[in-house]
């Protein structure tokens, strides 16, 4: 077991709030974006993080076996397809498994 390094990187000019890709998490940090904002966008791309580690197994967790093969469904890592939102798929996207548990933990609506 090893704890997986994630990098954050600050971008700006994009039109998504973070994003979370392999071990990198990108936040954007451009104008428009209200701290608090931000500041629920960092968790929610933590949670990520945590998901992915949890998934790999390579961090002690509790989280039951039901909620990781769910989060995997989400997971081309793990034979699952991850709904990428393309502008016009916003509930196909938001209530997969691992955007809604992101959310939650941000504290973000769950719609
Ligand atoms: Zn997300």
């Amino acid at each position: 077991m090893g704890v997986t390094k994630h990098s954050f990187v600050l971008v700006t000019g994009e039109s998504w709030n973070g994003q979370h890709q392999g071990d990198i998490i990108r936040i954007n940090v451009g104008d428009g974006f209200l701290a608090y904002d931000r500041l629920q966008t960092i968790r929610h791309e933590l949670r990520h993080a945590y998901q992915y580690d949890v998934m790999a197994d390579s961090i002690a967790h509790s989280e039951i076996k039901s909620t990781i093969d769910s989060w995997k469904t989400c997971s081309e890592k793990y034979g699952g397809s991850y709904v990428t939102f393309d502008g016009t798929n916003w509930m196909q996207y938001v209530t997969q498994p691992i955007e809604a548990d992101a959310r939650e933990f941000a504290g973000q609506p769950a719609y």
